[in-house]
């Protein structure tokens, strides 16, 4: 068994950002496990299937083979045998994830797929219920929030920065549809473990995030 460390959290919160310096900085595997939910609506999308019909997503589940590769450090995911890590960025799958990943078929592969990669390595493991279902003994747990408005600024700074024109209300919007599924779904929805150590970004640097949850490993 590896040593784990779980961030959960939702979306827009700057997991995946902290818990890339915390693997490096510890020297752990950082496994991203939104990468594979969002895979798997991919998937869903190049079929064409209607992703609100359950019976058929989740018939469709066993044709679904992801696996994580890490090239330089960087982690790149692998749908079918296609690097996927680009084309699961956009908007579009973004919200189709989160509506495939309430299925309780969707969940059990991939959750499987989670456990395997934490038995065989050291885990920085960011995704929504890490510390909850996926890994419920891991060393150190992290609940990382941020007001929707801070998270909501954060993402239409990088879509300007990709010469994207975003609109300010939507992404609020988006991000509160996307909680709202996140929290209220019944299988795995996103809470905060009784012992996981809450952590407010919005008023903090990212170095200053990085730094809160090193020291709260080193203190274990
Ligand atoms: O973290 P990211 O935004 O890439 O995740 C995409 C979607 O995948 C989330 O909105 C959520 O619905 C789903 N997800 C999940 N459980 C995880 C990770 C992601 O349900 N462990």
């Amino acid at each position: 068994m590896g040593k784990q460390i779980a961030i959960d959290g939702p979306a827009g919160a700057g997991k995946s950002t902290i818990a890339k310096i915390v693997s490096k900085k510890l020297g752990f595997i950082y496994v991203d496990t939104g990468a594979m939910y969002r895979s798997a609506a991919l998937f869903f999308l190049k079929k064409g299937v209607d992703l609100s019909d359950e019976k058929v997503c989740s018939g469709l589940v066993d044709e679904i083979d992801i696996s994580l590769k890490y090239e330089d450090g960087a982690q790149k995911v692998i749908l079918n045998d296609e690097d996927v890590t680009g084309q699961i960025r956009t908007e579009e799958v973004s919200n189709s994830a989160s509506k495939t990943a309430v299925y309780p078929a969707v969940r059990a592969k991939l959750s499987a797929l989670q456990k395997k990669i934490a038995e065989e390595n050291d885990v920085v493991m960011d995704g929504r219920d890490i510390g909850t279902v996926v890994l419920p003994n891991a060393f150190l747990k992290i609940y990382l929030t941020a007001s929707v408005e801070c998270r909501a600024e954060r993402r239409y700074k990088e879509m300007l920065e990709k010469g994207e024109a975003p609109d300010l209300e939507t992404i609020k919007e988006d991000i509160r549809d996307r909680d709202y599924r996140d929290m209220h779904r019944s299988e795995a929805p996103l809470k905060k473990a009784d012992d996981a150590v809450e952590i407010d970004s919005s008023d903090m640097t990212i170095d200053e995030v990085a730094d809160a949850i090193l020291n709260e490993y080193k203190k274990r």
